[in-house]
């Protein structure tokens, strides 16, 4: 099992940067989260482990010194930049990086550029707390300008905010090497449920062609009212066969 470590920057009574109606622990949150959730959700042998899962206060000492004792195998610490010019997407290696936190930084810049389109301000290296202190590959990445408005803007549509979550994911398992999971094995809200789970595909039919169940929708969520007329159906059939 792959040990994942995602570090939503700041938190609790530091906001990172303010701008433009938005704050950068906010949106890195919600970005770790969805990492979290998506990586899980759609790959095989994978564990995602968070620095904070709310809008909590931590050191940075406390977050580098829980994920080595956790011996995760990557790190990435999710940030929004700031500090004006054009905006765009950059991410940081540690100054002496090793190879693999090289060949990560690389998978992760180019899946989330790929994604997120825009502004390409580099892959970088820089003498930072998160990556130079992490035992593991680590890699920092600057997710659009808060203080840019145009950026900011952007930060404030979910298609953009998932660009960015799909970009961490694809490049995270690609460093990995994941194996994505089969699509009956993916959450419901990522299936086609027009078309019945194999492991469903028999029951499905015969319950459809006694009448419980219109043969319509099979992957689709059940309501209050559609169970009782379903438990109607099944005991008016009962009472007949008897
Ligand atoms: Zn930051």
């Amino acid at each position: 099992m792959f040990k994942v470590w995602i570090d939503a920057g700041h938190g609790g009574k530091d906001p990172g940067a303010v701008a433009n109606g938005i704050q950068e622990k906010d949106i890195v949150l919600k970005v770790s989260i969805g990492i979290k959730n998506r990586l899980e959700a759609d790959y095989e042998n994978v564990q995602v482990l968070l620095s904070r899962s709310t809008d909590v206060f931590l050191e940075l000492k406390e977050r580098t010194t829980k994920s080595n004792a956790a011996g995760a195998d990557l790190l990435v610490s999710i940030h929004c930049n700031a500090g004006g010019g054009k905006g765009g997407f950059e991410s940081f290696r540690y100054t002496s990086a090793s190879e693999n936190s090289i060949k990560l930084q690389d998978k992760l810049h180019k899946a989330i550029m790929g994604k997120l389109g825009g502004i390409d301000r580099g892959q970088k290296a820089q003498n930072l707390h998160m990556v130079r202190e992490s035992k593991m590959p680590a890699v920092l990445t600057e997710n659009l300008f808060i203080d840019v408005v145009s950026d900011a803007d952007r930060l404030k549509q979910t298609t953009v905010i998932n660009a960015i979550i799909d970009g961490h994911v694809q490049g995270i398992a690609a460093y990995l090497g994941l194996v994505e999971k089969t699509k009956d094995d993916k959450p419901v809200s990522q299936r086609d449920i027009n078309v019945p789970s194999k492991w469903a595909e028999a029951t499905w039919a015969e319950l459809t062609q006694k009448g419980y169940f219109d043969g319509k929708r099979p992957g689709a969520t059940v309501t209050r009212e559609e169970l009782a007329v379903i438990v109607s159906r099944i005991v008016k059939s009962n009472f007949s066969n008897n």
